[in-house]
């Protein structure tokens, strides 16, 4: 430590005033929720239809969507709610709508960005029960508040895997399902390096869901609260807890990642995105994440053997639509119980 008797130096700092203070955190808190939609809806226009191409292997968990994630105020985070309120409209009465889901119906329809979902055919919805309501094709009429003015728009729903999707902002490398919904963070959305790539992470992940590794894996000794992770080890220190990442390690099996990859493939090639370089974005993860994939004893199959497999299930695609059958992921016989 440096101890300066005397005439220490003291610098003439710019004086702000804490209303200027005040707006400048205001600017910022609108900078982040405008970062967090954009990748909303980036994420879901890859999504959306991965989501419509597989509603048929999602069996009952298929649901109707009008493709308009909303938002209530009750629901959106802390230092970001005032920031909601202004942009959007988010408010504690109605779902207001953050985004729209590009080349969804509500797109086509003509919802926009900070409209207020009101209510449904001249009945005011109470907050939760919209999304319960659209429970077949529709059409529906949506009664909506844009700039406080009445509007009525007729959308009708899409059947998708009923499986949302929303993004963390925290700049980790990951992805994860929960068995209801789906994560992507910031950093994996900078990872992925085409919209191909970011459909194979989401179809991975979707896959999780779709064939219930979580409720699976409840047979084992593990339960995880956050399960899935496509690449381990960089989870930590990002909000979420040690539990959480450690949760994150130990849920899958080699068995349930190989078959996340296979079923994967399959839902991104059925969305009519390319798969043909499927394998090269796994062993891209092997060079940058070395560590993380290599580990003995990790929960991920090693990428060598990874990618290959994905190889593989690229060419059995390939195959399958050459001699034009139905491109649906080969199940192995039931044995009995
Ligand atoms: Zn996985």
């Amino acid at each position: 430590m440096l101890i300066v008797v005397g005439c220490a130096p003291v610098t003439k700092q710019p004086q702000i005033t804490s209303a200027q203070a005040q707006k400048e955190a205001e600017l910022q808190a609108e900078m982040a929720v405008r970062r967090i939609v954009a990748m909303n809806e980036r994420a879901n226009a890859i999504y959306h239809p991965i989501r419509k191409a597989n509603a048929e292997l999602c069996g009952d968990m298929a649901r109707y969507t009008l493709g308009v994630p909303t938002q209530m105020l009750q629901t959106t985070t802390g230092s970001l709610r005032d920031a909601y309120a202004r942009l959007y409209g988010v408010n504690e009465r109605h779902p207001a709508v953050v985004a729209v889901v590009k080349g969804s119906n509500a797109d086509r329809a003509g919802i926009r960005q900070g409209d207020v979902l009101w209510g449904l055919g001249g009945i005011e919805m109470r907050p939760g029960n919209l999304v319960a309501a659209i429970n077949g094709p529709g059409p529906w009429k949506l009664d909506i508040l844009r700039a406080g003015q009445p509007l009525q728009l007729e959308v009708g729903a899409e059947k998708v895997c009923g499986y949302p999707l929303s993004v963390s902002g925290i700049e980790a490398v990951n992805a994860y399902a929960d068995g209801k919904e789906i994560v992507i963070t910031a950093g994996m959305m900078r990872f992925v390096e085409s919209d191909a790539e970011l459909a194979l992470v989401l179809s991975h992940e979707m896959a999780h869901n779709t064939m219930d590794h979580l409720g699976k894996q409840r047979g084992n000794e593990f339960v995880g609260v956050l399960i899935g992770a496509v690449i381990q080890g960089v989870v930590g220190g990002y909000g979420m807890t040690d539990l959480g990442a450690q949760a994150g390690r130990a849920a899958f099996g080699q068995e349930f990642e190989g078959e996340a990859d296979y079923v994967g493939v399959y839902y991104a090639a059925r969305a009519g995105y390319d798969v043909s370089n499927a394998a090269q974005l796994w062993r891209r993860m092997g060079v940058v994440h070395p560590a993380s994939i290599h580990l003995e004893g990790s929960t991920h199959p090693s990428t060598a053997k990874r990618f290959m497999a994905i190889e593989e299930t690229v060419k059995e695609i390939d195959g399958k639509r050459s001699r034009g059958e139905a491109l649906v992921p080969d199940m192995k016989e039931e044995v009995g119980q």
